[in-house]
């Protein structure tokens, strides 16, 4: 290789944003940082550029910015400080960027992550609410350019793992029957329903086998994770939503599989450690070593599943009425939940009434057509507007 690839993070200071400069570190010859973005912890994004030594770093505001440009002077070191989602833009789009990191939480990546695509550059997709919120029009925009699209979620890594190099030929053409998307079942899978009432938000943080952001884990908790992967998911690999089936799978040594019309399924399974993932996309089509320890099977012992129960997670129902219904509704589900996860986070709402404020916004509002981006925004912005509503008229 000629010179190191230059990689942007976006979303530096998250849970994957430090497991994809963990296995960038582990190859200095093949990957250099180029920008690293943070929004809050900006202490941490500071010691991340004394680290990597990016050309830029991206912080949400102009205060902010003055502070860590003079900290990163002090310290002796070149990168420049930018600011909002022009800066955002700007580290995604710059022409020395060979790949993109995704890993900024919700709606917010959208805006950085598009300008990735529309530039050409590869695509690692961490931020699934990107393409839930505007699937048609981001994958769109990923044929206009030629971007490679990789995915990080490990579920969809791993069904890119087990398709056919030509599976944009159309999942029927390459024989595949359904993607079986696999599911821990989350810390909640077994609680009795009566407590789910009271459940706090650290308890829906604990997951079992994963270690993540506040947001995902309240997602996975919830399964409104697994709902929005299943959108992901179609729009990923073409699938409609009847071809994808979740199956609970609670050690999560499976990350998800695809099943053929000759019956054979092809599963990609490893330990729970997103470096995986990120080590895979990053280096694709080549393998390099991501510092996750090798499989134990025998520690392992077993592999168990069983299928979703729709009244203990109706998060799950509600994101596949949303996949069938199309059009808005991905991106109004995915703004309500938003703003309900927040609350939730917050302690202004209780566990099970995440789904009812999903379920209320989706009931009030019609479905249209996304033509263009700012229709994207226009009905995340009334899902948005309708849960704060439900949370006003709760008193919350
Ligand atoms: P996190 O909360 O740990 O990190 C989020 C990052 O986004 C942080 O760097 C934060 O500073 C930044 N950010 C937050 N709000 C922002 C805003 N308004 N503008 C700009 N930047 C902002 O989250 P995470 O767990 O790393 O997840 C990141 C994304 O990856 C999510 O979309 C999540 O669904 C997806 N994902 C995560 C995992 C995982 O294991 N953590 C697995 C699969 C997919
Ligand atoms: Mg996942």
């Amino acid at each position: 290789m000629s010179r190191p690839q230059q990689i942007t993070v976006l979303g530096a200071t998250g849970s994957i944003g430090l497991s994809t400069l963990d296995v960038i570190a582990r190859h200095p010859e093949r990957y250099q940082v180029f920008a690293l973005s943070g929004f809050t912890r900006l202490s941490e994004l500071l010691a991340l550029c004394v680290r990597h030594v990016p050309q830029f770093a991206v912080v949400p505001e102009a205060i902010a910015a003055r502070g860590l440009q003079d900290d990163l002077r002090a310290a002796g070191l070149p990168t420049r400080v930018l600011v909002g989602e022009e800066g955002l833009c700007q580290v995604a789009s710059a022409p020395e960027v060979d790949a993109v990191m995704a890993a900024i939480v919700g709606a917010a990546g959208l805006r950085p992550t598009l300008a990735a695509v529309e530039a050409g550059k590869k695509i690692l997709l961490a931020n699934k609410e990107a393409l839930v919120m505007s699937g048609a029009l981001f994958m769109q925009a990923v044929r206009k350019s030629g971007s490679v699209l990789l995915p990080i979620d490990s579920e969809h890594n791993a069904i890119f793992q087990c398709m056919p190099q030509d599976f944009a030929r159309g999942l029927s053409s390459v024989g595949v029957r359904r993607i079986l998307l696999t599911a821990s079942g989350g810390p909640f899978r077994q609680t009795p329903m009566a407590e789910l009432a009271h459940v706090s938000p650290d308890q829906a943080c604990a997951h079992p086998n994963w270690s993540m952001g506040r947001k995902i884990s309240v997602d996975s908790a919830s399964m409104m994770n697994k709902g929005l992967e299943l959108i992901e998911a179609c729009w990923l690999f073409d699938a409609k939503p009847a071809q994808v089936e979740v199956v609970i799978h609670p050690q999560s040594v499976i990350h998800s599989l695809v099943d053929y019309v000759d019956g054979s399924v092809l599963a990609q399974l490893g330990n729970p450690d997103m470096r995986t993932p990120i080590a895979n996309a990053l280096a694709w089509p080549e393998r390099i070593d991501s510092g996750v320890a090798p499989l134990d099977l025998f520690a392992v012992a077993r592999l168990d599943f069983e299928a979703p129960d729709e009244q203990r997670f109706p998060c799950l129902r509600l994101a596949r009425q949303a996949a069938e219904a199309g059009d808005s509704a991905p991106a109004m589900l995915n703004a309500a939940n938003e703003v309900a996860v927040a609350a939730f986070l917050d302690g202004r709402v209780r566990y099970l009434e995440i789904a009812s404020i999903i379920e209320e916004v989706l009931s009030l509002e019609p479905v249209v057509a996304l033509d263009d981006l700012d229709a994207v925004f226009t009905a995340d912005a009334k899902a948005r507007i309708l849960a704060e509503q439900w949370l006003s008229r709760h008193g919350r």
